[in-house]
């Protein structure tokens, strides 16, 4: 069956898929050789949400996304889309999702209507129907006017709309970006956001988005966050945050495992010691600050207080920062 062919089949949903979930992963496993990428992964993503992993580098995120988009099969467990499992079903699957892949797919010799006639061709459009639908999508990502120059004249913002008109000129329901604003600058990434937000809003499309930045992820309805191999956290990001309550401090100390010892024996609190800084999650911080600062007179050198962030609620899963040296080393050696 060819592409085209599975395209224009109508688009069949599974009980499951009718019961709410558009993305449901159970216990999803992946091995390269003896590492372990994917440690039993579950989730439902929800209808016209925007679902964001957040992860560091080396957590799992792309492995994922490559079974999800049908590029891989995993080593155990299961991922359905819209009720089709995408191991045993993966044309039903590819029928169903736009994809935006982190490395470039468009042809920039060619211009930006050309890359979606192109596209649209593969995916069995012709004619009429094709030609009004390529222009849709050009202006829907801001590209009409510049429709028919090569995209190698094109922004790093520019191409990357390109890229998601590419992966929406079949209409699928579900959107699958891999890290989609790597590389742009603030602007371009605001646009972006915004764009998948109009997405939603307007057609309710369900789109599923991996990052390691937490102010991205921060725009998510809801976010799986991973750390090696494993989901840690999932919630809105409200939720997640609240269920840290209060602030966070961070004392510089010369000696913080002493400080912090010394904090627990006088304030019957439980500090950590992280990055040689003691770091405490109490309601009314800054209360506490002066009682501390007092409590110790010239030990502490530095303190800060927050309100709880995304990295926060990561600390505290954890017990480790968002970025370790293992991660970016990690991030290195794939580069
Ligand atoms: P992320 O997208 O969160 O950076 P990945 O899913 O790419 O994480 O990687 C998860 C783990 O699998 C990491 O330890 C990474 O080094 C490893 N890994 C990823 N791709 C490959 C590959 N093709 N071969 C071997 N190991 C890989």
């Amino acid at each position: 069956m060819s592409v085209s062919d599975t395209l224009h089949q109508p688009v069949t949903r599974s009980p499951a898929a009718a019961a709410g979930s558009v993305i449901q992963l159970q216990a999803l496993r992946h091995q390269y050789g003896d590492r372990v990428a994917l440690d039993g992964v579950s989730f439902d993503v929800r209808p016209a949400e925007i679902f964001g992993l957040l992860g560091p580098n080396g957590s799992g995120k792309t492995t994922t996304f490559r079974i999800l988009s049908t590029l891989m099969l995993p080593s155990g467990g299961r991922a359905m889309i819209l009720g089709h499992d995408v191991a045993r079903e993966p044309a039903l699957v590819r029928r169903n999702i736009g994809v935006v892949f982190q490395a470039q797919s468009i042809d920039i010799k060619l211009s930006a209507q050309e890359n979606l006639m192109l596209i649209g061709h593969i995916y069995g459009l012709h004619g009429a129907a094709l030609k009004k639908r390529v222009g849709e999508m050009l202006s829907r990502v801001g590209l009409a006017e510049r429709a028919r120059e090569k995209a190698e004249t094109f922004s790093g913002g520019m191409r990357r709309r390109l890229e998601l008109a590419k992966g929406l000129l079949h209409h699928p329901s579900v959107l699958l970006l891999d890290e989609p604003t790597t590389g742009l600058d603030p602007g371009a990434r605001r646009d972006l956001w915004q764009y998948l937000q109009i997405l939603r809003d307007e057609e309710r499309v369900t789109v599923l988005v991996t990052t390691h930045l937490m102010e991205e992820a921060e725009r998510c309805d809801r976010l799986a966050i991973y750390a090696n191999g494993s989901v840690v956290a999932l919630g809105t990001p409200a939720e997640l945050k609240s269920e840290i309550g209060g602030d966070v401090i961070l004392l510089e100390s010369n000696e913080p495992d002493s400080l912090a010892q010394r904090i627990e024996q006088r304030f019957g609190l439980h500090p950590t010691v992280l990055d040689h800084q003691v770091r405490l999650e109490i309601e009314s911080g800054h209360r506490f600050v002066t009682d501390v600062v007092e409590a110790f007179p010239g030990e502490i050198e530095g303190v800060s207080v927050h309100k709880p962030s995304l990295e926060d609620v990561f600390i505290r899963r954890t017990g480790h920062r968002f970025w370790t040296e293992e991660s970016e080393s990690d991030a290195n050696s794939k580069d």
